[in-house]
């Protein structure tokens, strides 16, 4: 039942390619067919051999090998419409499942692990194309094999076939012991445990950074050789599980001509006839086919457990639920931020933000500051809505962010991001991915404006140089400025800023650059050294996810909270390092 309904939805992603799917079962199915063809003239050879009638055995010859060659043929056929239909079914797939991201919180890969989407979309999808391309085609000619085995029993021996088949029978009642709900359980937890090592090899790639700069080492290590670890436990108890069953198997598969031999030595150990030999030796040459269509119909149970799984990983990922939006946006009158009562947890224990209300009026600049984990990027993402919060509102200009489409959201706030991504493309085509239409002209003001004159200069093919390519890269703090020259071409109403500066000789630029951009803006900052903030109009001390207190950096200096600590050690580390 639930096979049936996922190939109907791997029909429904083929359109209208699902007719090559059914031609190519047809055109497989008959090449199985054509297939036995030449068996018959190897046996009429052998026999002519016999007899010592010499005169057809060329003739007999080259029938089966015509035979053979048509029936290659016609099973290439069947791949090509097989195939086509097969890739149609993954690029779907995947276009469908990348669309669907799109509509998600912008916040939930962080939540979901970037590496265990891209397996479930790449791999998922492809688990579908081998299915659809090989397997399905070769079920069709599993299925006619035995069907075109039994009808040749009645023209031979049918002693001898019903013997040839008792290996079969043997073998699929231990194939059906290697296929059964058990195994269906036992394949999930594969691919979750791939899923799981997948995601955790991305994170310690990403993490390869700070494992260098803080010189960490077994402890980064450990959820990556964890998940390795898990995923190896359960290869081999896998393994074992399967040892006895598939010594079984592949024994009895591969001994269809001892099974007749031994019956022939057995029930006609008196009467062995020319005849009998004739029709044993057309059994023995047949065999090989029995044995290649039942480990066919073997790997197809398996595939058949990989697809159903596959199925289940996209829809979980089509299940997400899609951020809500409004059908049309409600204008903000004016670019102030207000927080009520804001709550968010990540892990349904934990509040990451707990009740928090706060207002920025509109084109002030405030700072959100605090300690580690204290809820700062939670905030400043909840205001972008990355992602919803549990409880509470969040308005701009007055309209709740919920009340606006996310396009139009995303017009009015820019970012710039701590670590501040450039993809590989030219430095023209990486400042305009945050405004596409914009002319040469456009770009290049806001290169100028971002104080980013000295970088275009010293590459070779200037705004046009591909970043990436002939050892063309730029430093930490280039790259923050070209992601504020990607802000500044934006020129969004509302800032969202975390920037750490990256060196001394950047900092002075990217500081300009950067009070450039926020001018008439209203910006919120994420500050992580104190010395940004204090031209702030107003510092929000964050502490375990609540607002400790708030002010600007003279009156909290003043008040002797947690911010005068922060300010007074700040101050400690300053002066150590002079
Ligand atoms: P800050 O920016 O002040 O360092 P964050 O907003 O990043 O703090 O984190 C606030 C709290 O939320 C911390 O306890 C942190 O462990 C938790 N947190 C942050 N991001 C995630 C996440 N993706 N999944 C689970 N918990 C998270």
């Amino acid at each position: 039942m639930k096979k049936d309904s996922n190939f109907k939805k791997l029909m429904e992603y083929a359109g209208n390619h699902k007719y090559l799917t059914y031609t190519s079962w047809i055109l497989s199915a008959l090449s199985a067919a054509v297939a036995l063809i030449p068996f018959i003239y190897i046996w009429e050879i052998v026999n002519n051999v016999i007899k010592n009638d010499t005169s057809k055995l060329i003739h007999y010859g080259w029938m089966a090998v015509m035979f053979a060659v048509v029936s290659l043929l016609v099973y290439i056929g069947g791949l090509m419409c097989s195939h086509l239909s097969a890739f149609r079914v993954a690029t779907n797939i995947r276009i469908k499942a990348i669309h669907h991201i799109t509509t998600l919180p912008l916040g939930f890969m962080d939540k979901f692990g970037s590496g265990k989407m891209r397996k479930i979309i790449n791999e998922s999808s492809g688990a579908t194309e081998t299915y659809l391309a090989h397997q399905l085609p070769d079920k069709a000619g599993a299925i006619v094999t035995p069907i075109g085995l039994l009808l040749l029993l009645f023209f031979f021996d049918w002693k001898l076939g019903l013997l040839s088949l008792i290996p079969v029978v043997i073998a699929f009642a231990i194939m059906t012991t290697m296929s059964g709900k058990n195994m269906q359980v036992k394949m999930k937890e594969y691919q979750n445990a791939l899923d799981d090592m997948s995601n955790e090899a991305v994170e310690y790639i990403r993490g390869i950074p700070v494992v260098k700069t803080f010189g960490q080492t077994v402890f980064s290590f450990k959820k990556f050789k964890a998940t390795i670890d898990r995923y190896s436990e359960w290869a081999i108890s896998y393994t074992k599980d399967l040892r006895l069953p598939m010594t079984f198997y592949t024994t009895a598969i591969n001994a269809v001509f001892a099974f007749l031999i031994a019956g022939i030595i057995i029930f006609c150990h008196n009467n062995i006839t020319d005849t009998l030999l004739l029709d044993l030796m057309f059994y023995i040459i047949i065999t090989p086919i029995i044995t290649v269509t039942l480990n066919k119909l073997m790997f197809m149970n398996e595939n058949e457990m990989i697809v159903n799984d596959a199925m289940e990983r996209i829809d979980s990922v089509l299940n997400l639920q899609p951020m809500s939006e409004p059908n049309k946006s409600d204008v903000p009158k004016d670019y102030s931020i207000t927080i009520n009562n804001l709550t968010y947890s990540y892990d349904g224990q934990k509040n990451a933000i707990n009740k928090v209300s706060l207002t920025i009026p509109s084109k002030q600049t405030v700072a959100f500051v605090g300690p580690s984990g204290s809820g700062k990027s939670t905030l400043a993402s909840l205001i972008s809505r990355f992602f919803d919060s549990d409880s509470g509102n969040i308005l701009i200009g007055g309209v709740d962010i919920k009340s606006i489409k996310k396009n139009d959201l995303m017009n009015y706030i820019s970012f710039v991001f701590q670590n501040s991504q450039l993809i590989k493309a030219s430095i023209y085509d990486n400042v305009r991915l945050s405004k596409p239409n914009a002319s040469r002209e456009e770009v290049i003001d806001a290169l100028n404006k971002a104080q980013c004159g000295d970088i275009i200069e010293k590459l070779p093919d200037g705004m046009d140089t591909i970043i990436g390519t002939k050892g063309t890269y730029v430093s930490g703090g280039e790259a923050q400025r070209l992601s504020i020259a990607r802000a500044m071409l934006k020129n969004a109403p509302i800032l969202d800023e975390a920037t750490a500066f990256a060196d001394p000789d950047n900092e002075t630029k990217v500081q300009e650059a950067f009070s450039r951009l926020s001018k008439g803006k209203t910006v919120v900052m994420i500050a992580h050294r104190l010395s940004s903030v204090t031209n702030a109009d107003r510092i929000f001390v964050l502490k375990d996810g609540e607002i400790e207190g708030s002010g600007t950096h003279e009156s909290l200096e003043k008040a002797n909270g947690l911010y005068a600590h922060m300010w007074e050690k700040y101050n400690q580390s300053v002066c150590w390092k002079v």
